[in-house]
């Protein structure tokens, strides 16, 4: 498959590739983390990630994708 994101070519069947695939990891922990001390959303979450400027660009455009397919 390629990824959904930058068309690269994923190793297994997954959506992503290799790079988009560790930002999607790294993302749902950190989001675990932030549901603990706070009470937000998923799309919530994701805009704060996008407009963070410390947010690096591999995670950008995969919040960017999520947020706009509506995926989680
Ligand atoms: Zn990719």
């Amino acid at each position: 498959m390629n990824c959904l994101i930058c068309g690269a070519n994923t190793n297994e069947r997954s959506d992503y590739c290799e790079n988009h695939l560790s930002a999607y990891i790294n993302l749902k922990e950190a989001y675990n983390e932030w549901k603990k001390a706070m009470d937000i959303t998923w799309q919530e979450y994701l805009k704060r990630v996008i407009e963070n400027e410390n947010t690096g660009e591999w995670v950008r455009e995969l919040a960017i994708h999520l947020l706009n397919e509506n995926l989680e």
